[in-house]
Formats: C-alpha cells, structure tokens, sequence
C-alpha cells in the first residue's frame, strides 16, 4: 500500500539501539533515584511531575495527533484492498476467511497467555495510584479515558453506538472514546471504495495513499524524539514504582516471544499440515530466508520482495496466487501484530490495574484483528493503534511508554509471523484452489504454468 518508510536514522547508533538505550538509562536512574530518595522524596515527586512527565508527554503527544488521520487512512486502504480481495473471486474470499481465522486465533492465544501467566500483576496497589494519579495529572486524555471506562454503558446501547450518526464529531471525540466508531466509518467507507468503480474512486485512493504516507513521516518525527521520551517516561515509571516495574516487563517480554513461538509453530504448522497438505518442517525451511528478512528489518513492505520470490521459487506455489496474497497481505493480514497487540493491552490494563471483563476483552480482540488490518508494514507500525485501543478501554494512554523501549525486539519478531502469515494463507489458499505447487519447468516447456499436486 505504501512505500517501507525507514525510520530517521542519523549518524552513528541506529534510533531503536538509541531508543532502547535511553530505556535502560531511564530505567536505571529512576530505580537509583526510587532506592536512594525514597518514592515519597517531595523532591524527586516535584522532578517527574514537572520534568519527566512534560518530556514524555510531549513525545506521546506527537503520536496521538496523528492517529486519526493515520487510522483512517490506513483502515479505508486497507479494507478497500481486501475488499477487492472479494472482487477477485474465490480466492479473494478464502484468503479473506484465512486472515480472519489466523489473526483471531492469534489474538485468542494473546488473550489466553496474558491471562494465563498475568505479566501485568503483582504491582503494589500504593505505588500504582501514585503514578496513575501522576499520568493523569499530566494529561486529560487519559483521566477522561479511564472517566468513560468506567460510565460503562448496557450492551445493547454500546453496541448502537458503534455505529456513529456523525463520523467526524467522532473524530473530534476519537481519543476519548469515538475510536470505535470511527473504526467503523472506516470499515463501511473501505467497503464501499473497493464495490465503486476503481476509475472513479483513483483519486481517492490516490489522496488517502498520500495521508497516509505523511502520518507514517509524522510518526517518523515523534520516534526521533523517542529515545529521550522513552527516558522521560521509564524514568517516572521505575521512581515511583521501584523494580516492580522493571520485572513485569520482563515478564512481558517472555509472554510475548513465547505467544508469537506458539503461533508460528503451531497455529502455522497445522494450517500448513491440515489445510495446505503440505510439510511444515518443509515450508519453515523453505521460506527461512524470507523470516530472517522479517527478522532483520521488522517491516513486511520492505520484505515482499523476498517472500513473493521464495513463494515461487522455493514453495513452487502459482504466481497469481501467491502475488495477489502477499501483496494484500504485506499490509492487510498481521496475525504477529494482532497478537503482540492483544498481550500488550491486557499487560498494560494489568499494570495499572484496570480490570477488563469479558466483554471488554473481546472488544480488544475485535480491535486488534482490526488493528492488524489497519497497521502499516513498516517497523512500529502498530503503536499509533495500541495507543487507541488502550484510550478506549480505559488504561491511560501514556502506558506505552513502558514498552516502547524495548519493542524492537518485540517488532522484529512478530514481523516474522506477519509475513510467515501471509506465505502460510497463499499456501492454504493454493491448496483449496486445487493448485498445491506449479512444478518449475513446465514454464520453460509451454510458455505457460502448469499445476500439479507433488
Ligand atoms: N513492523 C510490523 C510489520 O511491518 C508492524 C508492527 O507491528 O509494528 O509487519
């Protein structure tokens, strides 16, 4: 959909190590300044009131303002593709039926882990308010979020109000609560640009192409504010908190790496074993080249060059599948972002200590399929959207400051699934089209391919 937009880099260190620096060097002074001052030091409260907290919310800030041009235009190209995905027939539809399955199963298993092994618990309740209280003096946003989470509305006027009367005082309203809403004008409006004629909408698509390009320099901007905006943030977080803070996101970490594992391995292996009819130890070996792209550049745009050659090359699977799935889905099907996303929200809801009932937490499950489909391919795509997720259910939105340092790693790893997703749904796809694999020569006899089951 958009070119792979790099972030900034200057010279010397690249901005994740920067970033991931100034999280240790954040994380370190706030815990040395928590052991030796005391959280309760009127002093060092007064420095992250008045310092710390400005600083990082100026670098949150400049997220948020981009996130509903950015979630608009992201969404309405995103579902225009798929829709067209359901113009072109059979195939479009079952990859459409894949993606749903694959990113729901992975956002399950998120919601299971993070409920399961709880990495957001054990935060002493006293220090918690502190720095609750502290994050929502230092924003609105945030005290008004938690104020709607918990004017909780009965189901079925909720569910009306997804539907918006005026999709741009959703807009206006989108960080205090008018997210889903306007997800949903999104949805509807995407619909509709793929079922009118493509000559026509050109110059919409064109326009929302170039929004969305501007959003992603926009969030460039803000990430090469990130390494002393991440300081700021982990800095208030571990003075008032101490270590606690410090071993949940240890604790996420692992949930993290060992969900997308789980994932990868299983989900994906019987997809491949039971749908595509394929080996899986096969396919992984297959296509390791194209994971370790994934890997070493944490964007699926930047990767579908190799994955649309190895899916002919090495899964032998026909062009015109494989073409129309991976470019779609290098964008459109992000089952390692749906799932990360999943964990994350229920990680920071538990840190703070925001409960999330079961109605809510298929809220985020629905949101984060959505999400998925709404996120660019490109490295920290995802978090303009967490941040919203995370407003409308009530956890503040500065919380991701917690995480953002060390997401790197986290980005490289589920951009693997993203992509491993993609190859998987063109593989499933080939199969129940009745075209397994193209065997290679046949080209080079005839001009033409020809499918056969091997
Ligand atoms: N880096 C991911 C990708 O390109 C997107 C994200 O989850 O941030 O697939």
């Amino acid at each position: 959909m958009q070119d792979p937009t790099p972030l900034p880099q200057r010279r010397g260190l690249p901005l994740h190590t920067r970033i991931f620096i100034g999280l240790i060097l954040g994380a370190v002074a706030g815990a040395v300044c928590q052991a030796t001052l005391g959280a309760e030091n009127a002093g060092l409260q007064a420095f992250v009131k008045n310092v710390a907290q400005p600083i990082g919310q100026v670098f949150l800030r400049l997220i948020f303002m981009i996130v509903v041009p950015l979630l608009f235009s992201a969404l309405v190209l995103g579902v225009a593709e798929l829709g067209d995905a359901s113009k072109v027939g059979r195939v479009g539809v079952k990859s459409l039926l894949m993606t749903v399955l694959l990113s729901g199963s992975a956002v399950a298993l998120a919601l299971l882990m993070a409920n399961v092994f709880q990495p957001g618990a054990g935060i002493d309740p006293v220090r918690r308010e502190r720095l609750t209280l502290m994050l929502q003096s230092g924003s609105t946003q945030a005290a008004k979020s938690v104020e709607n989470a918990q004017n909780a509305k009965p189901i079925s006027e909720a569910l009306l109000e997804i539907i918006p009367r005026n999709p741009l005082e959703e807009a206006v309203r989108a960080l205090d609560g008018g997210l889903l809403p306007l997800m949903f004008f999104a949805l509807i409006f995407g619909i509709a640009v793929a079922a009118v004629d493509a000559e026509k909408v050109a110059p919409l698509k064109r326009l929302l192409e170039a929004v969305l390009a501007a959003s992603l320099k926009v969030i460039d901007f803000a990430m090469a504010f990130g390494p002393i905006g991440v300081f700021a943030l982990i800095f208030s977080t571990t003075a008032l908190l101490g270590t606690d803070a410090l071993f949940a996101l240890g604790k996420y970490v692992l949930v993290v790496l060992a969900a997308l594992a789980i994932h990868q391995f299983v989900a994906y292996s019987l997809a491949i074993r039971f749908i595509a009819r394929r080996s899986p130890v096969e396919f992984f070996k297959q296509i390791r080249g194209v994971m370790l792209t994934a890997f070493a550049t944490s964007s699926s745009n930047a990767t579908l060059p190799t994955a649309l050659r190895a899916a002919e090359e090495d899964l032998k699977l026909p062009r015109d599948i494989s073409t129309f799935v991976l470019t779609v889905g290098a964008t459109a099907n992000q089952n390692g972002t749906a799932l990360f996303e999943g964990i994350t929200v229920l990680f920071l809801a538990q840190f703070f200590g925001v409960t999330l009932d079961l109605g809510q937490q298929l809220l985020v499950l629905g949101l984060a399929i959505l999400a998925g489909v709404g996120t660019a391919g490109v490295p920290g795509g995802s978090w303009p959207m967490i941040a919203i997720v995370l407003l409308r259910v009530g956890v503040p939105a500065e919380a991701i400051g917690i995480v953002l340092g060390i997401d790197r790693i986290l980005d490289m790893s589920r951009t693997v699934l993203n992509v491993t997703g993609d190859l998987t749904i063109a593989a499933c796809v080939s199969t129940l089209e009745g075209r397994k694999s193209v065997l290679p020569a046949q080209s080079d006899l005839d001009g033409t391919l020809r499918e056969s089951d091997v």
